[in-house]
């Protein structure tokens, strides 16, 4: 977004502070009473309030791509084009998804019927879950906190939205933009941070769906308890990228650059560190300077394409990684602008905070180990990973990595690809999350799966009920079981 605006994206950067300017109603439980009502009134319920809400969402993208963009651009110095990739575009394209396949997945759906249970018919019939609290991170502030709530919109839902405070402009231009645009009775956006948020998971919600890092992710868990509300939580986690000898360390190069360092590293399923054998170290390391060199230049820092760390805090936590490692390439930080240049490390300690904690920057660490074993068993001691990445041409090590590595999601041969599928579900396991979404699995995500079985009183089957008579007890243990 360069191009369009006159000020830079570090003069709003280091600003981790509450913004003055949010006006927020302090009464939430009224706020949700609010939305229940509407809920009820069945508004939110038929095809064709969904499809005018996603229409609207689409009309909403398309006016503002101009001002969203620069939004982006202010918070994390986001280009023009990987914002209108990663957030603008995405989202349209979940929306078009969406559009297309509402009314085939708003149909109940038949289900078989065992002999026992005949003569019926059984169905699930996708429901509505009715007020739902989408809490957004702030490394693709646009893109996750809207993705859900599309997804909450095409599933008849009411929802609160909560875009991150770290990033600043975006959450402000959503919080403009939407009751501009949507139902303002079923989609309601409420700024700030720790305190709004603790306040709103305070109230019982029909569904909380939340982005972010793991310790928040317990304070979301343990709310949900309170009134048993259903959770879905999106979080990260130390993603590893396995390189085997047999490939083209070229094309490796540049597609791990391209996960690793668009938005600045800051990406849930970016690579977070590679395993290499030593055979293969010195070309691959060549193969990712040049790569580097090519898509971000030898100085990134005057490069439009390159984005800056969220703030001034997070550019610390980073610089702190950097102390008393071997840096092979990078290793430039400025705090004032926020921007930390691409940075390899070789073989860290992996006790050492940067093999420890998800780095979510853009630092790469390149562990060198002796065996495919090894590396195996080095991911599988660690929490299961978000995304995990293995580049081999050996489809016999392909199909063991699949079978043997937990993790989220996974990648042969390229980085953060099956983000673009919407017919593949996105989601963590373990400490790198719960539950799903993305295309019809967020539909889902925000359904209840209500089941329906339909009788008649055509023919009437007496075996179960009692008095049990050997004959029946036959008859019954013959269906069942
Ligand atoms: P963040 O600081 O934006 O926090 C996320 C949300 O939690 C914000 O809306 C924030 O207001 C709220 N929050 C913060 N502290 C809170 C508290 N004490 N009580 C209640 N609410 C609170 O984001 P973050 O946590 O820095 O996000 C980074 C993490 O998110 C990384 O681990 C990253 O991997 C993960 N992430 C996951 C995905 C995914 O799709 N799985 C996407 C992006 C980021």
């Amino acid at each position: 977004m360069s191009e369009s605006s006159d000020t830079t994206p570090s003069a709003e950067h280091g600003n981790d502070q509450n913004n003055d300017s949010w006006q927020q109603p302090f009464d939430y439980g009224s706020l949700l009473e609010g939305l229940n009502r509407y809920f009820s009134s069945r508004a939110t319920r038929s095809i064709s309030w969904r499809k005018s809400q996603l229409d609207a969402f689409l009309k909403l993208l398309n006016d503002n791509e101009k001002a969203i963009g620069e939004a982006l651009y202010q918070d994390l110095g986001k280009c023009k084009h990987e914002a209108y990739v990663t957030e603008i575009g995405f989202l349209k394209s979940d929306i078009k998804h969406a559009l297309k396949h509402l009314k085939k997945w708003t149909k109940a759906v038949k289900k078989s019927t065992p002999l026992v249970a005949q003569p019926a018919k059984s169905f699930v019939y996708p429901e509505p879950l009715g007020s739902v609290l989408i809490i957004g991170a702030w490394n693709y502030p646009l893109q996750l906190t809207l993705s859900p709530l599309i997804a909450a919109i095409a599933a008849g839902n009411c929802a609160v939205v909560k875009p991150s405070e770290l990033a600043v402009n975006t959450s402000a231009i959503i919080a403009k933009l939407l009751p501009e645009y949507l139902d303002k009775k079923a989609v309601i956006v409420v700024e700030g941070g720790k305190e709004e948020t603790s306040a709103l998971l305070a109230q019982p919600f029909n569904k909380f769906f939340y982005t972010g890092g793991e310790q928040v992710g317990k304070i979301v868990m343990r709310a949900a308890s309170e009134h048993l509300t259903p959770v879905t939580l999106e979080l990260g986690g130390k993603s590893p990228c396995v390189i085997d000898s047999d490939i083209d360390f070229d094309i490796a190069a540049n597609r791990i650059v391209w996960g690793k360092w668009m938005n600045a590293g800051q990406t849930c399923i970016a690579p977070d560190y590679v395993l290499i054998k030593q055979e293969s170290l010195d070309e691959f390391v060549a193969a990712l300077k040049k790569a580097i060199e090519s898509q971000y230049s030898l100085d990134p820092k005057q490069q439009e394409e390159y984005g800056r760390v969220i703030n001034q805090r997070h550019c610390q936590r980073l610089a702190g990684y950097l102390d008393g490692q071997n840096v092979i390439y990078g290793g430039q930080i400025d705090l004032d602008t926020c921007y930390v240049s691409p940075t390899l490390l070789l073989n860290p300690d992996p006790n050492s905070a940067i093999m420890q904690e998800e780095i979510f920057g853009p630092l790469l660490p390149i562990v060198v180990m002796p065996s495919k074993q090894s590396m195996a068993d080095f991911i599988n001691k660690r929490p299961p990973p978000l995304a995990a990445y293995l580049f081999t041409n050996d489809k016999s090590y392909e199909a063991e990595f699949i079978d043997n590595v937990a993790a989220g999601n996974m990648c042969i041969n390229d980085c953060t690809m099956f983000m673009l599928n919407h017919a593949l579900p996105f989601g963590g396991v373990g400490s790198s999350g719960m539950g799903r979404y993305h295309g019809k699995y967020g539909f889902d995500t925000f359904s209840h799966e209500k089941t329906v079985m339909k009788r008649s009183f055509i023919f009437e089957n007496n075996f179960r009920y009692a008095p049990f008579t050997t004959f029946k007890k036959f008859m019954l243990n013959r269906f069942i079981g």
